[in-house]
């Protein structure tokens, strides 16, 4: 398997003109299939966009048996370079080796088995319903892949939130570029390194790229964009997206509501709570971003929560191999400074050098604070007051479309009211991002948290076009006789008859 030609310096900014740009002198940037010379001329991944488009319309990437290959390679990454996965993890934020092995191992492979266990249901054509007028034809949806697809990663979970979508890419029969977050260096270089070792480079490569080269690249055109990353960014990708009117997949990012209602079990919310708020160091797109409660609810959980926290990170968080850091010194600083919102009372210790923020809970808030205003992605949880369940319906209502809308109860009409009146990307009630666990739910936002869906089938379908597809034959022209001109009301009244969808249970009688 070729290595490297495609590749830029793994772990460094490309420069333009770089591997890259090589490439695209060497194919000229206009091999078969290359669109909209114009905007790429001069572009440093208009080769590497050409060589993976030609490799798309070898139909290479097309049958089962070599997806599955792709697929099962992806596996074999993910079990032989499993250290090297956790210690580069280790490097970028100290992601504690129990949650990078959950979060980024087990979660791809549940994705991985899911899909290769499906794959070649998903793929078979899906046979639907005729009327009279095609009876005697073959109408279907076929699952064509899109072609050459871009899916650009964040740092958070570096190596999940690349490989999920990949696997459904490559499941769904399309050629990948795939961006690694910059942000997470070691990351980045070990897929730049070893992904690409155990991928057929003819049809999947990595690009390692910050601001300015992502911009280049998105110059290109794509038949499909999957970004996960903040909805600001967002934006950006969209724009660019839409200059090829590319379709898009928006995994974003925003303020997760929970609402902890009087009648719970404050210890088990407490340890629940906190164990969704401080995974990852807080650095986690689902994580409950502040608590919903009354004034009663919060003199309980306070204490609940301060035991929750030494059980899990001892009497001083700072020396736990279980809690990890902030992932770059401008985070830091960002998230540090939203301390200042409210009144400590666990945590708030801080270490700039470190870049450790303590697990940390504020009250006293108001809704105006600025840690109120945007995505907190730390370990702060504050706890904003409500009168009662209405009250916080009101205040989640109020808001943007979160990711996820959280609700403890012991009261199941409590839970299912707070599901009924919000809106958001997914729920989960009487815990926190166990729903994200499930291969078989739908993952996604809506509105300011994203656009679209992944995990398991989801996957596959959103990088996949839904062909509709009917085959006649040639013959029996005579039964088309009454939609040809000239027309009459005769004529009118059969394609009335052999073609209308009835209303079911509609009285025919009369
Ligand atoms: P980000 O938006 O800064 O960066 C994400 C990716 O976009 C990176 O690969 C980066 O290189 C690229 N990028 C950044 N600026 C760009 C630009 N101007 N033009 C082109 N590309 C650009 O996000 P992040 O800081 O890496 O991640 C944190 C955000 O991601 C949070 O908002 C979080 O909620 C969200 N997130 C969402 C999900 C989800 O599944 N919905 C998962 C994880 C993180």
């Amino acid at each position: 398997m070729e290595t490297g030609s495609i590749f830029p310096q793994p772990g460094t900014q490309q420069p333009l003109g770089s591997e890259a740009g090589k490439a695209a002198e060497d194919d000229g940037g206009g091999g078969k299939g290359s669109v909209d010379s114009d905007a790429t001329s001069g572009n440093p991944y208009a080769g590497l966009v050409s060589r993976l488009r030609a490799a798309w319309l070898s139909g290479k990437t097309q049958p089962m048996e070599y997806r599955v290959a792709q697929l099962e390679a992806l596996g074999r990454f993910l079990d032989e370079k499993k250290q090297d996965i956790l210690e580069a993890t280790a490097l970028d934020m100290r992601k504690p080796p129990f949650e990078a092995e959950y979060s980024e191992i087990i979660l791809c492979k549940n994705d991985l088995h899911e899909t290769l266990n499906n794959l070649s249901y998903w793929m078979k054509d899906e046979h639907v319903d005729k009327n009279l007028v095609t009876r005697l034809d073959s109408a279907f949806i076929r699952k064509d892949p899109y072609g050459v697809v871009l899916i650009i990663a964040p740092w958070n979970y570096p190596i999940n939130l690349l490989l999920v979508p990949l696997i459904g890419a490559i499941a769904a029969g399309n050629c990948v570029v795939v961006k690694p977050s910059e942000t997470t260096k070691n990351t980045e270089r070990l897929i730049a390194e070893m992904l690409t070792c155990y991928l057929d480079n003819d049809c999947f490569a990595v690009v390692t790229a910050g601001v300015q080269e992502t911009t280049r690249l998105l110059e290109n055109k794509f038949d499909y964009i999957f970004y996960t990353g903040s909805p600001s960014v967002g934006r950006i990708i969209m724009t660019a997206a839409a200059k090829h009117l590319t379709p898009v997949t928006m995994e974003l990012g925003g303020k997760n509501p929970c609402y902890v209602s009087d009648s719970c079990d404050v210890q088990n919310v407490a340890r629940r709570v906190a164990w969704g708020r401080f995974f990852n160091t807080g650095q986690t797109c689902v994580a409950p971003d502040y608590v919903l409660c009354s004034a009663a609810m919060q003199e309980k959980l306070l204490p609940a929560l301060r035991e929750a926290i030494t059980e899990f990170y001892g009497p001083n968080p700072r020396d736990s191999p279980d809690f990890g850091r902030i992932v770059g010194d401008k985070h830091f600083q960002r998230v540090q400074a939203l301390l200042r919102s409210g009144r400590v009372v666990i945590g708030g210790q801080t270490d700039e050098k470190e870049r450790y923020i303590a697990p940390t809970v504020l009250v006293d808030l108001q809704p105006s604070d600025p840690i109120m205003q945007e995505e907190i992605f730390g370990p702060i949880l504050p706890i904003v007051i409500v009168a009662n369940m209405d009250e916080a319906i009101d205040f989640i209502r109020s808001r943007e479309q979160p990711l996820v809308v959280y609700a403890f109860s012991s009261n199941d009409k409590v839970v299912n009211q707070v599901l009924e009146k919000t809106s958001s990307g997914g729920f989960c009630g009487n815990d926190t991002l166990m729903h994200v666990t499930l291969t078989s739910l739908p993952f996604g936002g809506i509105g300011n948290s994203g656009l679209g869906m992944c995990h398991g089938r989801f996957t596959f379908d959103t990088f996949t076009h839904h062909r509709g597809c009917l085959l006649r034959g040639m013959g029996r022209e005579a039964l088309n006789a009454f939609r040809y001109p000239p027309y009459n009301q005769q004529k009118l009244g059969i394609i009335w008859a052999a073609s209308e969808v009835k209303r079911k249970g509609a009285c025919t009688l009369l």
